[in-house]
């Protein structure tokens, strides 16, 4: 984790936070296109057309909320299926770690986003030892199977590591205790994670180290400006979508016979 900086700004086009806004909002045009594409292909092709999903890690105050506001934003919430995934419920923990995720998969069609993600049950469940290392050791080759079984079915996979660093953390926490409208965001628990930050960033470390797959990579997002972040993560939306090469589906009826007949409606 030390070899990423949280204060960089990789790729960026412009000058700096002064026209970060118009940068990012000049991607909406595209990325409406491309989004639109996916979900028209999903609504013709409903076994068979492609679908994304998003999946963003990182400690506490990190953004995982302001790239879903800015970022994902950008298209249509029509298109897009939101789950943020919390301390496992009693029925989820009844089952395989797997299963909640497996239930929360987008359609074809959809820009699926996962806040947090299979990667908390190697995070915070190695840091807390919340089950034993023979278990938790066995899920990063356990995910890689996973994410390669979605990859071969059609869903393109953009991971992505929101690197703040733990002076950032400090500021944006007691950020959150300076301005009542923020108090909702501060969790007094965040201050345990925190203390416990080396191990934190070791299990990133791991994850990054051994769940980095030509079909699912991970991209480590400086994230300690948030416009940067905000930007980059609009950015591989972009590419990833533009990668898919997506045409608008073909008409399933004879569009010249249909005319005729609105015609004469
Ligand atoms: P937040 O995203 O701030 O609402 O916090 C959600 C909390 O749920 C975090 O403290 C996560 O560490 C915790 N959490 C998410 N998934 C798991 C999991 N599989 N096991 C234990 N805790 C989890
Ligand atoms: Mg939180």
């Amino acid at each position: 984790m030390s070899d990423f900086d949280p204060d960089a700004a990789p790729g960026y086009p412009g000058e700096g936070k002064e026209d970060a806004d118009e940068l990012r909002l000049a991607l909406e045009p595209e990325l409406s296109d491309l989004q639109e594409r996916l979900y028209a292909n999903g609504r013709t092709d409903p076994e068979n057309a492609p679908n994304l999903l998003v999946i963003l890690q990182g400690m506490d105050t990190s953004g995982k909320g302001g790239v879903i506001r800015h970022a994902i934003g950008l298209v249509d919430p029509q298109g897009v299926k939101l789950k943020a995934f919390k301390a496992p419920t009693k029925e989820e923990r009844s089952h395989d770690y797997l299963w909640r995720i497996r239930n929360a998969l987008p359609e074809r069609g959809m820009i699926g986003i996962f806040d947090r993600s299979q990667y908390e049950d190697v995070l915070v469940v190695r840091v807390d030892s919340l089950v034993p290392e023979t278990e938790w050791s066995k899920r990063y080759d356990e995910i890689n199977a996973f994410e390669a079984e979605l990859a071969a079915a059609g869903t393109t996979i953009l991971k992505c590591m929101l690197n703040v660093s733990f002076e950032e953390q400090k500021n944006r926490l007691a950020e959150r205790l300076d301005d009542p409208s923020k108090y909702w965001k501060y969790n007094p628990g965040d201050l345990d994670s925190r203390s416990k930050w080396p191990a934190y960033m070791e299990a990133y470390e791991a994850v990054l180290q051994r769940c980095s797959t030509e079909v699912a990579p991970w991209h480590v997002i400086p994230s300690n400006r948030k416009w940067y972040r905000d930007w980059a993560v609009a950015e591989l939306l972009r590419e990833k979508l533009a990668g898919l090469q997506l045409q608008w589906p073909e008409a399933e009826f004879d569009v010249a016979a249909e005319k005729e007949r609105v015609a004469r409606a």
